[in-house]
C-alpha cells in the first residue's frame, strides 16, 4: 500500500483531510482613542491645532478640560469600567515640569513627550506610577521639552547625554497623532552630545524611517517568549510585526536594540526563551544584527503596591506574584521590590546571554538587572 502512495497513485489531497488556507492574521491598527479631553493652552500651539483637526476628522467626540492632571469626569459606573475607558482616553495638554528625572540604568535622562499607554500589559509599572491617572497624556509644547534637553546637554559637556523616551509611555503608538518622536529625532541628529533612545511594543515605524537621525537615536522593541506575549501583553502588537518594524529600522540606519522585558520563570521558560531568540535570528534580515545590536536584560519584579493594583484590574491574570517565592530587594523609590531568588536570576542570565552570544555573536548586552 505504501508503495502505491509513493507512485501518487492515490493523490495526496484524498488522504489528507482538506484545511482551509490559514487567515493572515491582521495588522495592529493604530491607537484611535475614544474620548479627548484638550487643555484650553494647548490649542494655541501648532501642534495642538493639529491634534484638534485630527480628532474632528475621526469623529472622535472632544472636551475642554484645565488641567490635564484633574479629569474627573470620566465615564463608566465600575472603577474597573473607567480604567478600560481611561486607557482609550487621550488628553492634550501642555508639560509643564521640565526637570527631567534620572532613568537608570537605560538612559541618563528620562525626556517627556507622553504619559500613559493604550497597552495592557499585566506586568506594566504603569499601573502603581499613574495610580488613579490611567489616561494618556501627550504634550504639545516639544519646543519647551527639546529646549530642556538642549540644557542638559550642555551641562553635561563634555560628556555624551543620553535621553529615554519611552519612560512613561509607549511613544512609538502615538506617533501618528503627535509627530513628536520625529521632533526629538531630528533635534537629537545635530547634537553631537546628545542620544535618544526608546523602546516599544508597536510596529508603526514608517514616519520615521525617511528622518535624519545620524545614528543618534537607538530604536528598541520589547520582545518576549511566546507564552510571555500571549498571557500578558493584550492590546499591543504580534511578535511578527515587532521583527518586521525592526528589519526596517536597522535597514533605515537606525542603530537597533531588543529588550527582553519582563523574563519571567514559568514552565518550560527555556524552550520559551530558547525558541524566542532562534526565531529573532531566522526573521531578522541579512546585515542588521552585527555589531552595535544591543540587548537589555529585566527580570520581572513587582511592589506590594503593584500586586494589589495588577489583582484587582486583571482579577484573572496568570502573573505569578508570590512574595514567598522571590526575593526582596530595597526599590529606589522606598519602596521593596520582588525579584527573582538569586539561584533562578543566575539561570535565566545565564541562559540568555549564551543563547544571545550564540545566535549574535558581534552583539552587546547593556546589562541584567
Ligand atoms: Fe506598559 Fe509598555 Fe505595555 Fe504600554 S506597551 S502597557 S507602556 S508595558
Amino acid at each position: 500500500y505504501s508503495h502505491l502512495l509513493a507512485k501518487e497513485l492515490i493523490p495526496l489531497s484524498i488522504l489528507t483531510p482538506s484545511r482551509p488556507p490559514a487567515r493572515k492574521p491582521r495588522p495592529t491598527a493604530p491607537f484611535v482613542p475614544e474620548l479627548v479631553y484638550f487643555e484650553p493652552d494647548a490649542l494655541q500651539y501648532p501642534k495642538g491645532e493639529r491634534i484638534l483637526n485630527w480628532v474632528r476628522e475621526q469623529g472622535i467626540p472632544y472636551r475642554m478640560t484645565t488641567s490635564h492632571n484633574r479629569i474627573t469626569n470620566l465615564p463608566g459606573e465600575t472603577e474597573s469600567e473607567q480604567y478600560k475607558i481611561a486607557k482609550r482616553t487621550l488628553v492634550v495638554g501642555l508639560r509643564k515640569t521640565l526637570e527631567f528625572d534620572q532613568s537608570k540604568p537605560s538612559a541618563d535622562y528620562a525626556i517627556p513627550i507622553a504619559t500613559g499607554c493604550m497597552g495592557h500589559c499585566h506586568y506594566c509599572y504603569l499601573q502603581t506610577t499613574l495610580g488613579a491617572k490611567p489616561y494618556i497624556r501627550v504634550y504639545v509644547n516639544t519646543d519647551d521639552v527639546i529646549a530642556a534637553a538642549k540644557r542638559y546637554i550642555e551641562q553635561g559637556a563634555p560628556k555624551i547625554t543620553t535621553f529615554e523616551a519611552a519612560c512613561t509611555s509607549d511613544p512609538v503608538g502615538l506617533e501618528h497623532i503627535t509627530g513628536s518622536l520625529a521632533e526629538l529625532i531630528t533635534f537629537m541628529a545635530d547634537e553631537p552630545l546628545g542620544r535618544l533612545r526608546f523602546v516599544t511594543k508597536f510596529p508603526h515605524v514608517d514616519s520615521l524611517l525617511g528622518l535624519k537621525h545620524n545614528g543618534h537615536t537607538r530604536i528598541r522593541f520589547s520582545i518576549n517568549a511566546d507564552y510571555v506575549i500571549r498571557n500578558f501583553e493584550p492590546a499591543t502588537s504580534r511578535f511578527e510585526e515587532r521583527l518586521e518594524a525592526a528589519g526596517k529600522v536597522a535597514r533605515a540606519g537606525y542603530p537597533l536594540g531588543f529588550i527582553i522585558a519582563p523574563i519571567i520563570w514559568h514552565d518550560g521558560w527555556e524552550e520559551g526563551y530558547g525558541e524566542l531568540l532562534s526565531r529573532l535570528a531566522l526573521a531578522m534580515p541579512p546585515g542588521t544584527t552585527g555589531k552595535g545590536l544591543t540587548f537589555e536584560l529585566i527580570q520581572h519584579r513587582f511592589t506590594k503596591t503593584a500586586k494589589s493594583v495588577i489583582e484587582k484590574r486583571y482579577p484573572k491574570t496568570k502573573l505569578e506574584m508570590d512574595i514567598e517565592k522571590r526575593k526582596k530587594k530595597w526599590g529606589r523609590w522606598g519602596q521593596n521590590k520582588y525579584v527573582y531568588p538569586d539561584e533562578q536570576q543566575n539561570a535565566l542570565r545565564e541562559f540568555l546571554t549564551e543563547r544571545i552570544f550564540e545566535h549574535f555573536p558581534e552583539a552587546g548586552i547593556d546589562y541584567f538587572t
